[in-house]
């Protein structure tokens, strides 16, 4: 896998020296790589990345792994009860232009490669591969829907099922369950369903949402 460095100054240390990252966000920035590449290397600007993906599969770094990009929103994201994501987690920036439709291959086999070198060395459960939609729900909606969520489990990048249970709890405690901050609940509904059920998304806790929810419960990693 070739990567090409392109030094962001914006970073700082991660809070938790101790604690290698075991959360991986992909994000998508809606614009042109040079006007990305621009806004996440700006000392002005204060938000970074690890990794930036083009839409030919060109892979950036930003920042390095050890150290604490600014992608997640210092004290606005929240996953599995922890905030200040920055400290816990890797971020990837996917490319997509304006007026773009659809990922290209290139980019999403890029994504796979990288994601996978990243497992391979970071104690990362597939439960924790996000969209920073996940951890901000109603806040952001990236990476833009619908994004191939599916397919990446299927290679191993990410949870999923393709099941749905009979729901023995409520949508509130199945969401908290998986890690949303349900403190906007149907924000958080849309949310999942982004990403878990993207044939239905109302951000409603209608009966196919809870009943993948329910299954999804069922599967959760550490
Ligand atoms: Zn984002």
């Amino acid at each position: 896998m070739e990567i090409t460095e392109y030094p962001s100054p914006n970073y700082n240390q991660r809070q938790t020296n101790q604690t290698p990252p075991d959360i991986l966000v992909i994000h998508t920035m809606n614009m042109e790589l040079s006007e990305a590449l621009e806004l996440l290397t700006s000392p002005a600007r204060e938000i970074s990345s690890h990794y930036v993906i083009a839409t030919d599969g060109t892979i950036y770094r930003l920042v390095s792994e050890d150290c604490r990009a600014w992608h997640c929103g210092t004290g606005k994201s929240k996953w599995r009860g922890k905030d200040d994501l920055n400290s816990f987690s890797l971020g990837i920036e996917l490319i997509r232009p304006v007026n773009s439709s659809g990922y290209p291959k290139e980019q999403i086999d890029a994504l796979t490669e990288l994601a996978r070198s990243i497992l391979s060395r970071f104690p990362i459960p597939a439960r924790n591969i996000v969209g920073h939609s996940d951890i901000a729900p109603g806040r952001k909606t990236d990476p833009i829907f619908p994004f191939p969520w599916k397919d990446l489990a299927l290679k191993g990048i990410g949870l999923w099922t393709d099941d749905f249970t009979p729901a023995a709890q409520n949508a509130e405690s199945m969401l908290e369950a998986i890690g949303y901050d349900i403190k906007d609940l149907s924000a958080a509904i849309t949310a999942f369903q982004m990403h878990f059920l993207p044939e239905n998304v109302n951000g409603k806790a209608d009966d196919l949402t809870l009943k993948r929810l329910s299954a999804l419960t069922r599967i959760l990693d550490n």
